[in-house]
């Protein structure tokens, strides 16, 4: 390219602020180990017309992005997402100007793809050869799949609480899978491997893309605002650091559009730094990717809203669960609940006033809802002039054998997942995550419930038990079997 420059990856630490020029797969900061934000690299020079010139996705802004050469780079045709208008909603909404970036067209349905792409190719580019990672959820399924595309071995541990879509996901892409009882690193893990969390700086850095595209749709013009999930924080910064990266390239005058930050009620504050391990929030299991997602870089992100004079929305899990349903009848777009909760919240701005109707306003919506099991059968009930309950209940005769299995075991005594897979793995060859995928079905369909957690060798076990419907739905099964002796007979 013809803007050589001596650059460098330049990071901060998202904690103490320390600068480091560190650029490989796994840096963390050398003072206190916490995570790294990238800096926007401001001596990069890019032309609009050389950005246009460039077939859409990720890599159209390569020039903005960590260097990598053509054959190191991983993609399965990432970004790109449609910046939609949203007039169906906007009406509902009081919003007139409101427009949707479409992140669940992603090749697995989130905007983490976005990273990945970039991770993976950095990954690419040191021959990482093994990545290691804790994930809830989204990140895990994207990180299996472009592992896959770049032949790099993958390990991840998941919550138990995991949505099945993504734990499927995983499996398909070929990522080997552990059940934690808390997220944290896969134990005994003594080969070589890269931990990567959701927090890494070459996510990170991918992420910003959103900025850059919302800008380049809109005709090189800021809008008036910008509505995403806060999560971990980080994509809230990468979108505000892409602006000043932007503004700093020459493409676009000082950032002025505003970026509202949306949580769910119970998370840590926008404005504090958070000492410890915040908090779990209210509504335990609704939302996993808002409410698992360690906000390592709330501060970051508060000073991104802040800069950009942008504020904070809290909306309920209830809330968010029913935007799902508005968004997707309004617009076509199913989206999973820690996505939609920006239209809850576009509700309560409308409401307050917070930004004013003629607006120019981009929602992020940053993943499909259709690997979101739990949430979908959770709308499904509510929405009874669709479909009834019944309709979506699996028949009794429908339970596999090892449903039935555990729901026979459960009927003795409350067991968690452990002990059900230790109990149940004679006789069959089953593994732990497939007995928790089973669990979360059973409980997805209310024939299980979690009734209490207990300590057991210093880890927290979720026991099961079963329910009415649990017993009635065991019962029925066993008749059916019943009957199907008699006839074999
Ligand atoms: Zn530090």
């Amino acid at each position: 390219m013809t803007y050589i420059s001596i650059e460098m990856e330049r990071f901060e630490c998202a904690a103490c602020s320390t600068k480091t020029e560190e650029a490989y797969l796994a840096a963390r900061c050398r003072k206190c180990g916490g995570a790294l934000i990238p800096i926007p690299l401001v001596d990069r020079r890019v032309k609009r017309s050389e950005l246009e010139s460039l077939p859409p996705g990720v890599w159209r802004y390569r020039e903005l992005l960590p260097r990598v050469e053509e054959h190191q780079i991983v993609t399965l045709g990432e970004g790109g997402t449609p910046l939609l208008a949203a007039p169906r909603l906007g009406v509902e909404l009081g919003f007139g100007g409101l427009l949707i970036k479409d992140e669940t067209r992603n090749p697995t349905g989130s905007f983490i793809d976005r990273g990945a792409t970039v991770l993976a190719s950095v990954a690419k580019r040191d021959g990482v050869r093994r990545v290691l990672c804790t994930t809830t959820g989204n990140l895990g399924a994207s990180l299996a799949a472009y592992s896959a595309k770049a032949g790099i071995d993958t390990r991840i541990g998941i919550h138990p609480n995991t949505d099945p879509g993504k734990l499927y996901q995983m499996i398909a892409y070929g990522a080997k899978v552990e059940v934690l009882s808390h997220l944290r690193p896969a134990p005994n893990e003594r080969e070589e491997a890269t931990a990567v969390t959701a927090a890494n700086h070459y996510l990170l850095e991918g992420e910003k893309t959103t900025a850059f595209e919302i800008i380049q749709d809109e005709g090189w013009s800021q809008p008036d605002a910008i509505v995403l999930p806060v999560g971990t924080g980080g994509h809230l910064t990468m979108v505000w650091n892409g602006l000043l990266q932007l503004s700093a390239a020459g493409i676009i005058q000082k950032p002025t559009c505003r970026l509202v930050g949306v949580q769910l009620e119970g998370s840590p504050p926008l404005t504090e730094v958070p000492e410890k391990r915040p908090r779990r929030s209210r509504g335990a299991g609704a939302l996993t990717e808002l409410e698992e997602s360690d906000p390592v870089f709330l501060n970051a992100a508060a000073r991104a809203i802040r800069d950009s004079r942008g504020f904070g929305v809290k909306v309920s899990a209830k809330e968010a669960i029913g935007s799902t349903g508005e968004l997707a009848r309004t617009e076509g777009i199913f989206a999973e609940p820690a996505a939609a909760s920006v239209i809850a919240a576009m509700r309560k701005i409308g409401e307050e006033e917070l930004l004013s109707k003629d607006s120019r306003v981009v929602c992020i919506i940053t993943g499909t809802g259709l690997k979101d099991t739990k949430a979908i059968s959770r709308i499904a009930r509510t929405a009874k002039h669709i479909v009834t309950r019944e309709q979506l209940v699996i028949k009794p005769v429908q339970l596999g054998a090892t449903k039935v299995s555990i729901l026979r075991l459960l009927r003795g005594e409350p067991l968690f997942g452990y002990l059900l897979w230790k109990k149940l793995k004679e006789g069959r060859s089953i593994s732990i995550p497939s007995i928790y995928q089973h669990l979360s079905e059973l409980e997805g369909i209310d024939l299980v419930r979690r009734s209490s957690i207990a300590r057991a060798k210093g880890r927290e076990r979720v026991i099961y038990e079963l329910t009415r419907k649990g017993l009635a739905a065991l019962e029925a099964a066993s008749r059916a079997a019943e009957g199907e002796k008699l006839l074999l007979d």
